[in-house]
């Protein structure tokens, strides 16, 4: 279990405990102005944080500045992965989504369009606030679900987001052109999100060695072994993502719970 299922979710899956949904959290600590400040200003905002995380980057203040900007992460705004059976689950939990486009795609990319992000609430007041360029689209469970389930074959990773924690206002769907990806994966900066409750194991007497998973994990998590022709799966690496189970033909990966796996257990 990660901290926020001991602080959030009475030591089951925060992320699938109710209230953590709740428009009795979303109506506290005015988290409709900061999650509208946050999305409409985002492209504006990160790219002058990034300028000064590099400068900070150089000098010994970077030891100093972590373990602060981890623990404001941690309070306002902390993701963690999710595989698509818990996405299924946290449907049980709402009402429907609202698909509006991505906002750190557009700072990477310059795309202010692509439409991977799916906002949990339904609440017409924060519709309202955020501004137009997001073109919200309503959609069902059964319609969000189906779109959702596509991208995870696509191999696009799944996250839940906080907006002052422990309120979950979204659910991300993420390549290597993600803020949290780059922040906290490729450039080791800080923590901004958890890896999933989950590791992938692969079944050596199943798995064919063709390496189709390893093209699927965006993490670098998956070994090959020329002198066996079997793929492993570094269970330190590992974010519990599962997108590498839907390329897999022979059915040779499965997740366990990451508390079962002791190399992995206290790896977040
Ligand atoms: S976390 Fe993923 S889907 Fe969400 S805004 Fe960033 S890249 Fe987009
Ligand atoms: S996709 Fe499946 S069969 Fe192919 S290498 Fe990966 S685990 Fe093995
Ligand atoms: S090996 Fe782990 S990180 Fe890589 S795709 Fe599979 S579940 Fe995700």
């Amino acid at each position: 279990m990660c901290e926020f299922c001991i602080q959030h979710g009475e030591g089951k899956k925060w992320y699938l405990t109710m209230e953590n949904y709740s428009l009795e959290l979303l109506d506290q600590e005015d988290r409709r102005e900061y999650a509208a400040k946050f999305l409409n200003g985002f492209h504006k905002r990160v790219p002058p944080e990034i300028r000064q995380l590099d400068r900070i980057r150089k000098t010994p203040l970077r030891m100093l500045a972590k373990p602060v900007l981890t623990r404001n992460q941690k309070r306002d705004h902390y993701g963690q992965v999710v595989p698509m059976e818990d996405v299924e689950r946290i449907f049980d939990l709402v009402q429907g989504a609202v698909r509006l486009p991505c906002v750190c795609r557009r700072v990477t990319t310059g795309n202010m369009n692509a439409r991977y992000c799916y906002g949990l609430t339904m609440d017409q007041q924060l519709m309202d606030s955020l501004d137009d360029s997001f073109s919200l689209e309503t959609l069902t469970k059964d319609e969000a679900l189906d779109s959702i389930r596509k991208l995870d074959k696509e191999g696009l990773v799944h996250s839940v987001w906080t907006f002052k924690t422990p309120f979950i206002g979204g659910l991300c769907n993420c390549d290597q052109d993600c803020m949290a990806y780059r922040i906290t994966h490729a450039r080791k900066d800080y923590p901004v999100m958890f890896r999933a409750e989950w590791v992938a194991e692969v079944a050596a007497d199943a798995c064919n060695g063709c390496r189709l998973c390893m093209r699927q994990c965006q993490y670098g998590a998956i070994r090959y072994s020329s002198n066996n022709k079997k793929v492993t799966v570094d269970p330190t690496v590992c974010y519990g993502c599962g997108v590498c189970r839907a390329v897999c033909n022979k059915d040779a990966i499965a997740l366990a719970p990451r508390a079962s796996m002791k190399e992995a257990v206290d790896v977040w």
